[in-house]
Protein backbone atom coordinates (compact mmCIF):
# COMPACT_ATOMS: atom_id res chain seq x y z
CA UNK A 1 0.00 0.00 0.00
CA UNK A 2 1.51 3.18 -0.95
CA UNK A 3 2.10 5.21 2.12
CA UNK A 4 4.04 8.54 3.71
CA UNK A 5 6.41 8.27 6.62
CA UNK A 6 8.27 11.75 8.45
CA UNK A 7 12.36 11.49 8.78
CA UNK A 8 13.72 13.70 10.59
CA UNK A 9 17.78 14.15 10.72
CA UNK A 10 18.13 15.19 13.80
CA UNK A 11 20.57 17.78 15.21
CA UNK A 12 23.51 15.03 15.60
CA UNK A 13 22.96 13.73 12.40
CA UNK A 14 23.25 17.20 10.56
CA UNK A 15 26.82 17.74 12.37
CA UNK A 16 27.24 14.49 11.10
CA UNK A 17 27.50 15.99 7.33
CA UNK A 18 24.92 12.89 6.76
CA UNK A 19 21.78 14.73 4.99
CA UNK A 20 22.59 13.66 1.27
CA UNK A 21 23.92 10.11 2.53
CA UNK A 22 20.47 9.47 4.37
CA UNK A 23 18.51 10.87 1.50
CA UNK A 24 20.34 8.43 -1.03
CA UNK A 25 19.70 5.58 1.19
CA UNK A 26 15.71 6.26 1.01
CA UNK A 27 15.78 7.24 -3.15
CA UNK A 28 18.03 4.27 -3.98
CA UNK A 29 15.54 1.79 -2.02
CA UNK A 30 12.75 3.11 -4.66
CA UNK A 31 11.16 5.55 -2.27
CA UNK A 32 10.36 8.91 -3.12
CA UNK A 33 11.33 12.42 -1.47
CA UNK A 34 7.59 14.48 -1.37
CA UNK A 35 8.84 17.09 1.04
CA UNK A 36 11.94 17.97 2.08
CA UNK A 37 13.66 21.35 4.51
CA UNK A 38 15.78 22.24 7.05
CA UNK A 39 14.36 24.10 10.34
CA UNK A 40 15.28 25.13 13.67
CA UNK A 41 12.42 23.32 15.84
CA UNK A 42 9.86 26.33 17.71
CA UNK A 43 9.04 25.38 21.15
CA UNK A 44 5.55 24.35 19.51
CA UNK A 45 6.93 21.77 17.43
CA UNK A 46 9.11 19.83 20.24
CA UNK A 47 5.93 19.75 21.92
CA UNK A 48 3.21 18.29 19.33
CA UNK A 49 5.76 16.14 18.11
CA UNK A 50 6.78 14.28 21.22
CA UNK A 51 3.47 13.55 22.71
CA UNK A 52 2.99 10.97 25.55
CA UNK A 53 0.76 8.44 23.25
CA UNK A 54 0.44 5.18 25.59
CA UNK A 55 1.85 3.22 22.52
CA UNK A 56 5.14 5.23 22.60
CA UNK A 57 4.96 6.03 26.24
CA UNK A 58 4.86 1.35 26.44
CA UNK A 59 7.16 1.44 23.76
CA UNK A 60 9.45 3.54 24.56
CA UNK A 61 10.14 1.50 28.08
CA UNK A 62 9.69 -1.73 26.98
CA UNK A 63 13.04 -1.04 24.98
CA UNK A 64 14.60 0.37 27.59
CA UNK A 65 14.10 -1.91 30.41
CA UNK A 66 14.88 -5.14 27.90
CA UNK A 67 18.17 -3.25 27.29
CA UNK A 68 18.71 -2.56 31.02
CA UNK A 69 17.87 -6.44 32.07
CA UNK A 70 20.75 -7.85 29.40
CA UNK A 71 22.92 -6.01 31.60
CA UNK A 72 21.59 -7.11 34.96
CA UNK A 73 19.68 -3.90 35.89
CA UNK A 74 16.07 -3.65 37.08
CA UNK A 75 14.60 -0.27 35.97
CA UNK A 76 12.69 0.84 39.53
CA UNK A 77 10.49 3.89 37.40
CA UNK A 78 6.99 3.18 35.90
CA UNK A 79 6.37 3.71 32.02
CA UNK A 80 5.66 7.42 32.71
CA UNK A 81 8.19 8.21 34.39
CA UNK A 82 11.01 6.55 31.87
CA UNK A 83 8.78 8.16 29.20
CA UNK A 84 9.05 11.54 30.98
CA UNK A 85 12.98 11.47 32.01
CA UNK A 86 13.87 10.62 27.95
CA UNK A 87 10.88 13.35 26.65
CA UNK A 88 12.27 15.81 28.24
CA UNK A 89 15.57 14.91 27.16
CA UNK A 90 14.55 14.65 23.59
CA UNK A 91 13.14 18.30 23.60
CA UNK A 92 16.36 19.78 24.14
CA UNK A 93 18.39 17.88 22.09
CA UNK A 94 15.48 18.30 19.13
CA UNK A 95 15.84 21.60 19.78
CA UNK A 96 19.19 22.13 20.19
CA UNK A 97 20.45 23.08 17.03
CA UNK A 98 18.91 22.41 12.72
CA UNK A 99 17.46 19.39 11.51
CA UNK A 100 16.22 18.42 8.45
CA UNK A 101 12.44 17.30 8.21
CA UNK A 102 11.20 15.03 5.12
CA UNK A 103 8.40 13.11 4.08
CA UNK A 104 9.21 9.74 2.38
CA UNK A 105 6.73 8.01 0.02
CA UNK A 106 6.00 4.27 -1.54
CA UNK A 107 4.91 1.07 -1.01
CA UNK A 108 4.93 0.24 2.79
CA UNK A 109 6.82 3.52 3.03
CA UNK A 110 6.80 3.42 6.77
CA UNK A 111 7.69 -0.13 7.60
CA UNK A 112 10.77 -0.05 5.04
CA UNK A 113 12.01 3.45 6.50
CA UNK A 114 11.95 1.78 9.73
CA UNK A 115 14.20 -1.31 7.94
CA UNK A 116 16.70 1.86 7.08
CA UNK A 117 17.03 3.31 9.55
CA UNK A 118 17.69 0.44 12.21
CA UNK A 119 16.55 0.07 15.81
CA UNK A 120 16.46 2.77 18.38
CA UNK A 121 19.75 1.81 19.87
CA UNK A 122 22.59 2.66 17.98
CA UNK A 123 24.31 -0.07 19.99
CA UNK A 124 22.37 -3.13 18.58
CA UNK A 125 21.16 -1.15 15.25
CA UNK A 126 22.32 -3.71 12.35
CA UNK A 127 25.41 -2.87 10.53
CA UNK A 128 23.88 -1.43 7.15
CA UNK A 129 21.49 0.70 8.41
CA UNK A 130 21.52 4.33 9.43
CA UNK A 131 21.90 4.14 12.91
CA UNK A 132 23.71 1.21 12.78
CA UNK A 133 26.35 2.99 10.13
CA UNK A 134 26.26 6.84 11.94
CA UNK A 135 26.24 6.33 15.28
CA UNK A 136 27.76 4.52 18.65
CA UNK A 137 25.47 5.46 21.62
CA UNK A 138 23.64 3.38 24.03
CA UNK A 139 20.45 3.75 26.67
CA UNK A 140 23.03 3.25 29.36
CA UNK A 141 25.71 6.28 28.48
CA UNK A 142 22.99 8.05 27.49
CA UNK A 143 21.16 7.95 30.93
CA UNK A 144 24.64 8.89 32.70
CA UNK A 145 25.12 11.60 30.57
CA UNK A 146 21.35 12.30 31.05
CA UNK A 147 20.17 13.14 27.37
CA UNK A 148 18.42 11.38 24.56
CA UNK A 149 20.23 8.56 23.10
CA UNK A 150 22.02 10.01 19.48
CA UNK A 151 20.78 8.04 16.87
CA UNK A 152 20.78 10.87 14.21
CA UNK A 153 17.84 10.13 12.94
CA UNK A 154 13.77 9.68 13.51
CA UNK A 155 11.48 7.77 11.54
CA UNK A 156 7.51 7.33 12.10
CA UNK A 157 6.59 4.22 13.29
CA UNK A 158 2.89 4.13 12.26
CA UNK A 159 0.80 5.41 9.33
CA UNK A 160 -0.82 7.62 11.81
CA UNK A 161 1.86 8.65 13.63
CA UNK A 162 3.20 9.16 10.40
CA UNK A 163 0.01 11.65 9.72
CA UNK A 164 0.14 13.65 13.12
CA UNK A 165 3.66 14.38 12.36
CA UNK A 166 4.06 15.35 8.94
CA UNK A 167 1.43 18.11 9.88
CA UNK A 168 3.77 19.46 13.11
CA UNK A 169 6.53 19.64 10.18
CA UNK A 170 4.78 20.50 7.43
CA UNK A 171 1.89 23.38 7.13
CA UNK A 172 1.17 23.00 3.87
CA UNK A 173 -0.44 20.89 1.33
CA UNK A 174 2.10 18.28 -0.34
CA UNK A 175 1.57 17.79 -4.05
CA UNK A 176 2.72 14.80 -5.87
P1 LIG B 1 12.49 5.29 17.78
O1 LIG B 1 13.13 6.64 17.58
O2 LIG B 1 13.38 4.17 17.31
O3 LIG B 1 11.09 5.20 17.26
P2 LIG B 1 11.37 5.64 20.46
O4 LIG B 1 10.19 6.31 19.83
O5 LIG B 1 11.09 4.54 21.44
O6 LIG B 1 12.38 5.06 19.37
O7 LIG B 1 12.24 6.74 21.23
C1 LIG B 1 12.38 8.03 20.69
C2 LIG B 1 13.80 8.49 20.85
O8 LIG B 1 14.07 8.65 22.23
C3 LIG B 1 14.87 7.53 20.36
O9 LIG B 1 15.13 7.70 18.98
C4 LIG B 1 16.06 7.93 21.21
O10 LIG B 1 16.75 9.05 20.67
C5 LIG B 1 15.42 8.37 22.52
N1 LIG B 1 15.38 7.36 23.59
C6 LIG B 1 14.54 6.31 23.68
N2 LIG B 1 14.70 5.64 24.83
C7 LIG B 1 15.66 6.29 25.52
C8 LIG B 1 16.30 6.10 26.80
N3 LIG B 1 15.97 5.11 27.61
N4 LIG B 1 17.25 6.98 27.18
C9 LIG B 1 17.58 8.01 26.39
N5 LIG B 1 17.04 8.25 25.16
C10 LIG B 1 16.09 7.40 24.73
Amino acid sequence: MEEETLVLVKPDGVQKNIIGEVVSRFERSGLRVTGLKMVKPTEDQLESHYVLAPEWVSGLAQKTRESFAKKGIELKETDMQIAKRVQTWLKQSLGSGLIVAMVIRGNCAVEIVRKLVGSTEPRSAAAGTIRGDFSVDSYDLADVEKRSVKNVIHASSSVDEAKREIAVWFQRVIYY
